[in-house]
């Protein structure tokens, strides 16, 4: 199975940051790119400027996450995929002010 990680969450480009503007189907100012790197795929948008000086995709790094599964802290890349599931269902608990230990 091919994964494709999309790097430009938002509709911007991926070298000047300039919004890339879409309608429907059609990108009005730019170019959507898919790339390939080390086996997997990346996804990002140019403008039309951009393209035109440079169509390979540069400055880019890839974003290694960490988090704690079985007592240890690992790259989320390196868990079993159950453990990757499970970590996708993880919510981010917010501890409510003026609690019971009183700080
Ligand atoms: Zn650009």
């Amino acid at each position: 199975m091919e994964t494709a990680q999309n790097i430009s969450i938002d509709n911007v480009c991926h070298d000047c940051k300039k919004e890339i503007l879409i309608k429907g189907q059609e990108i009005e100012n730019g170019v959507y790119l898919t790339y390939d790197n080390a086996g997997g795929k990346i996804n990002a948008f140019k403008c039309n400027d951009c393209y035109a000086k440079n169509p390979a995709l540069t400055n880019f790094q890839k974003c290694e996450v960490y988090s704690r599964v079985v007592g240890y802290i690992r790259p989320v890349t390196q868990w079993n995929n159950g453990k990757k599931q499970e970590y996708s269902e993880r919510t981010e608990y917010v501890m409510p002010s003026g609690g019971a230990c009183g700080c």
